[in-house]
């Protein structure tokens, strides 16, 4: 490798590590989220403090992952376990962030990134959300969007006006949403009105060919899912299992490996 590599390689090692440290911070917040938003808190009151002995909790307890690792995962003044979903949750905010921008941008530091973040955060609350609460907060199918939206005026900016890239997003947005519409129309009791507009957002940051392909990793991901729960549990059967968390694995596997496996799949045919 050339000099001029190994500097470049390093730089974006770095950057990485910083994106990654921005990531689990961003995560820490989404973790507030998925708590008062369906208790309808407004996030912005109150302080954190420890559910077992009401301590409040300062700063140095409070950095994302490390405080708990630091910790080993036990309050700093009762000892009790904090459950591990909450490091958890930030890595996985962490790592999406950097996929982001390995991925996503190709180590380019664009406007396209912001994007890329927005989308990823507000998937990470409809999976916990949905999964737990069965419902979709508008606040965040509306954040997909607007990523959407940022992703496009960066793709304008750098590739410039054309009438096909338009389109494809217009019917991206349309043609799995008014398929589960339609199924909603049927079926009442299938479709929520979430996945409807979860879709519509989605399909305007993924384009028509990649939005399908979401909603082919997440049928996927569904099926898997019911198929597990249904041989560990025969109760479980009848219960309506949501499927934004599903969506939203797909959302995340077509944004980021989408053109990826579709180049993959159509050189198969050449
Ligand atoms: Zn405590």
């Amino acid at each position: 490798m050339a000099d001029y590599e190994v500097f470049l390689l390093a730089m974006r090692i770095y950057i990485s590590v910083l994106i990654f440290i921005f990531g689990i911070c961003i995560g820490s917040f989404l973790n507030v989220l998925v708590y008062r938003i369906p208790l309808g808190i407004d996030f912005k009151k109150g302080s954190s403090f420890c559910p077992s002995c009401k301590h409040e909790l300062k700063w140095y307890d409070l950095f994302p992952l490390f405080s708990w690792l630091f910790l080993r995962g036990k309050c700093r003044y009762c000892k009790a376990k904090i459950s591990p979903i909450y490091p958890i949750g930030e890595s996985i905010t962490g790592i999406m962030f950097v996929l982001s921008y390995v991925i996503g941008t190709g180590c380019e530091l664009k406007l396209a990134l912001l994007g890329y973040f927005m989308i990823c955060s507000a998937l990470f609350v409809i999976f916990c959300i949905d999964f737990k609460h069965m419902f979709i907060p508008d606040s965040m199918w509306i954040t997909i969007l607007l990523g959407g939206i940022v992703i496009y005026i960066d793709s304008l900016i750098s590739n410039g006006w054309d009438k096909k890239e338009l389109i494809g997003r217009i019917v991206g947005s349309l043609i799995v949403s008014v398929l589960f519409y339609l199924i909603a129309y049927i079926k009442p009791d299938a479709m929520g009105g979430g996945d409807i507009k979860l879709m519509f957002a989605a399909g305007f940051a993924l384009g028509a060919i990649k939005v399908m392909f979401a909603l082919l990793v997440g049928g996927l991901s569904g099926t898997i899912y019911l198929l597990v729960t249904n041989s560990l549990k025969k109760e479980n059967m009848k219960k309506q299992v949501p499927f934004g968390p599903h969506l939203a694995v797909g959302i995340f596997t077509a944004l980021m490996f989408g053109d990826l496996i579709i180049n993959w799949y159509i050189k198969l045919f050449l």
